[in-house]
């Protein structure tokens, strides 16, 4: 493909998610400025990434913690003001390696994750905004604590762990009507009171901004089909 025709179209896609996140949020009578854009890169190496960073876009999510660590160190030495949250799976042999690399981490969702991150945070010094991940359509093979546990386990975080708990992120269910999920999940975190909402992807995350999202995760929409 030309290069030059694909630096623009993923500048040029990066601008069309922006605008439309502009008007969803204003048709929900909200602050554009209250939902951030965290541009999905997984699969992505540094010269399909590297345009959304000429247009200035400065936060991003990955979803495996070994992939992030070989680019993302490369990236950041370019533009060391980038943003990284991990949103994926995590598990506690890797906690060290994400709070190193990672700003914010998604995907809180049992005691031996929060330990395990409350303890490196401790050991690195590192200022880390958790989530936790609410697998809100109850899937089995799906991360997340289940709804009617949410508050007791962001309760857990904060008091036994001192995790910073922002707030939540979810993942509907493919097959579901994702606003279901997205109530719900903004429920449970007034219930908790807490002001972040990570939830909606390329196919939903202008539904997600009507349910009060502060953080859409968008990937396929910006740097095309992985
Ligand atoms: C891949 C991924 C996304 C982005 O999905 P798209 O459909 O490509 O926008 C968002 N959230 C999580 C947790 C993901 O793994």
């Amino acid at each position: 493909m030309d290069e030059n025709m694909s630096t623009d179209s993923t500048a040029e896609r990066l601008r069309d998610v922006k605008n439309a996140m502009a008007e969803s949020a204003v048709a929900a009578g909200r602050d554009g400025d209250d939902v951030a854009l965290i541009a999905v890169s997984k699969t992505h190496d540094f010269d399909a990434i590297r345009p959304a960073l000429d247009a200035g876009q400065r936060v991003f999510g990955e979803n495996r913690v070994q992939e992030a660590q070989g680019k993302w160190p490369a990236i950041r030495a370019e533009y060391p003001d980038a943003e990284l949250h991990l949103i994926g799976p995590l598990q506690s042999n890797k906690a060290r390696d994400a709070v190193a690399l990672f700003d914010w981490i998604h995907t809180i969702d049992r005691e031996k994750i929060a330990g395990a991150i409350a303890r490196e945070i401790a050991a690195q010094n590192r200022n880390i905004c958790c989530l936790v991940q609410v697998n809100t359509g109850m899937e089995p093979q799906k991360a997340g604590v289940d709804p009617d546990q949410a508050q007791a386990f962001v309760n857990t975080c904060q008091t036994k762990y001192s995790l910073t708990i922002k707030g939540l992120m979810c993942i509907p269910p493919l097959d579901e009507e994702a606003a279901l999920h997205f109530a719900l999940l903004q429920k449970i975190a007034k219930e908790c009171g807490l002001p972040v909402l990570s939830m909606g992807m390329s196919a939903d995350y202008e539904k997600a901004i009507a349910f009060g999202a502060t953080h859409v995760r968008v990937g396929t929409a910006i740097f095309g089909t992985r």
